[in-house]
C-alpha cells in the first residue's frame, strides 16, 4: 500500500465499505469524484446527534434545542475556518454546491445583470457552474461568455484581455474540473475581473476535497462545495459569500427562519446567514460534516493533496503505457488533481465501466454533466478515475490489468 505520505492502510480501516467485495472481487473505488465514501467517524457523528442530541435548530428554548443549535452551529465556524472566511455569517448552508450556485443566479444574478452584461465561465465548466448561468442570461438578456481550454486541458488565456472587459459583471471558474482533473489557477483571472469591477465565483466541489481552500487567496467573492465529495454526508452544501455582498442580495428560498417581523403586507428579513436559510435544513447532516472537516484537518490538507498528486503521477505513468487509450486532460501531474478521464480505442465508456464493474472496479462513465466540454473534446463520453485519500496504487494497477483484459476480451 502506499504509505509514505498517508497512512493508507489505517485511513481504510475507517471506511468499512471498503472491505466489500463486489462481483466476487475485493472493491476498488474509483469514483470519489462523483462522492466520496464516509469515515465511520462521520457515520457515528450522525447515529450520535438522532442517538442524543436531536431536535429542531434555533427555535426551542429547551436545553436539547439548545444542543443541536451548538452542534449545528459549530459546523459552521469549522468550516468558516477551513475555508478562511472572516466570519460565519459569510457561511450559507445549502443542500449541495447545484443550490449553493443557484441561490447567486437567483438572487444576485437576477437583482445585478441586464442586458449588455457579460458573464465569464469556462469550457470545462460542471453543468452546475453552467445551467443557472444559460438561465439568468435568459431571463436578464445578459451574455455569456467562455474562456477556451487548450489541447493539454488547461484554461487558455491568451484571449482573456479580449473576454474580460468592463461588460463583464460575473466570472465564475471551478477551481478543478471533475472531467480533466486540471486544477486552474484562478486568483489572478480573479484579481483582473476585481479591477474591472466584476463579482467572482469559484466552484470548488471538486478542489476543496483535496486541496487546501482559503477565499483570501483565491480573491473570490462566492465559493461553493459540498460536504458529499468531501467525507460528509450528503445533503449539505456551503455558499460562502463576502458579507457585503449577502447583505445586498434579496433572500433565495422564503419562509420560516429567515424572516425578522412577518405581517400579510410585508416581511423583513433575518440577519445573515439565517436570510438563506429558510425552513429545517438537514441538521444531522450539518453536525457530522464537522467530523468530515476534523478527519480531513487530521490528515492536514498538505498531506492529503501530496498523496494524491503520487498516486495520480502514479496513474498517468501506468495509463500512459497502454497505447489504445486516449487520456484527457493534463499529462503532467503538477496542477492537477486526482481524476482522471480516458477512452479506450474501439469501446464505448459505458461498455468500459461494465467490464471494470465485472472485475470489482467502481468508475464512472458518460459525460460528466460536461456536455460542452465533451464537445470541445470531440468526444460523447469518458471513463473517469478519481482517487482519493484510501486509494492505493495497487488499485491503480488492478485498473490497468482490467483495461488489458478487456481489450482481449473484445478480442481487440
Ligand atoms: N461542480 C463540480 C466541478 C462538480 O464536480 C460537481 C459534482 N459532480 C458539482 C459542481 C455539483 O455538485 P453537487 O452535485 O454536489 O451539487
Amino acid at each position: 500500500m502506499t504509505t509514505e505520505i498517508l497512512d493508507v492502510a489505517k485511513i481504510r480501516t475507517d471506511f468499512p465499505i471498503l472491505g466489500r467485495s463486489m462481483n466476487g472481487k475485493p472493491l476498488a473505488f474509483l469514483d470519489s469524484a462523483a462522492s466520496s465514501q464516509k469515515p465511520n467517524q462521520v457515520v457515528s457523528a450522525i447515529t450520535n446527534y438522532y442517538q442524543n442530541h436531536h431536535a429542531n435548530v434555533h427555535r426551542g428554548m429547551y436545553t436539547l434545542a439548545a444542543e443541536a443549535t451548538e452542534l449545528f452551529e459549530n459546523t459552521r465556524t469549522k468550516i468558516a475556518q477551513f475555508i478562511g472566511a472572516d466570519s460565519t455569517k459569510e457561511i450559507i448552508f445549502t443542500r449541495n454546491a447545484t443550490e449553493a450556485i443557484n441561490l447567486v443566479a437567483y438572487t444576485w444574478g437576477e437583482t445585478n445583470l441586464k442586458a449588455g452584461d457579460e458573464i465569464l465561465i469556462s469550457v470545462m465548466e460542471h453543468h452546475a457552474n453552467l445551467v443557472p448561468w444559460v438561465r439568468v442570461c435568459e431571463k436578464t438578456g445578459a451574455t455569456l461568455k467562455t474562456i477556451p481550454i487548450d489541447s493539454d486541458g488547461r484554461l487558455d488565456l491568451s484571449s482573456l484581455d479580449t473576454l474580460l472587459t468592463a461588460k463583464t459583471k460575473l466570472v465564475a471558474l471551478s477551481r478543478m474540473s471533475n472531467v480533466l482533473g486540471t486544477i486552474n489557477d484562478v486568483a489572478p483571472i480573479f484579481a483582473a475581473a476585481k479591477k474591472l469591477g466584476a463579482v467572482t465565483l469559484v466552484d470548488a466541489a471538486q478542489s476543496a476535497p483535496h486541496i487546501a481552500t482559503d477565499v483570501k487567496k483565491l480573491n473570490c467573492d462566492f465559493l461553493v462545495l459540498s460536504a458529499h465529495k468531501m467525507l460528509g454526508p450528503t445533503g449539505v452544501g456551503i455558499l460562502y459569500g463576502r458579507e457585503e455582498l449577502l447583505n445586498a442580495m434579496p433572500p433565495f428560498l422564503a419562509g420560516g427562519e429567515m424572516i425578522d417581523q412577518v405581517t400579510f403586507e410585508k416581511v423583513t428579513y433575518n440577519e445573515l446567514p439565517h436570510k438563506f436559510e429558510a425552513g429545517t435544513p438537514d441538521i444531522a447532516g450539518v453536525v457530522a460534516f464537522s467530523a468530515a472537516i476534523d478527519y480531513l484537518n487530521n490528515l492536514g490538507m498538505d498531506a492529503v493533496q501530496r498523496h494524491e498528486h503520487e498516486i495520480t503521477s502514479y496513474a498517468l505513468a501506468k495509463l500512459g503505457e497502454l497505447p489504445w487509450l486516449t487520456i484527457y486532460g493534463p499529462r503532467d501531474s503538477k496542477n492537477r488533481g486526482a481524476a482522471v478521464s480516458f477512452t479506450v480505442e474501439g469501446i464505448h465508456p459505458h461498455d468500459v465501466s461494465q467490464f471494470l464493474d465485472s472485475a470489482g472496479i467502481a468508475v464512472r462513465a458518460g459525460h460528466h454533466c460536461a456536455q460542452p466540454l465533451m464537445k470541445a473534446l470531440g468526444t460523447d463520453a469518458t471513463t473517469r478515475a478519481s482517487f482519493y485519500i484510501y486509494n492505493t496504487n495497487e488499485e491503480v494497477d488492478r485498473l490497468c490489468k482490467a483495461l488489458i483484459d478487456l481489450r482481449s476480451f473484445f478480442k481487440l
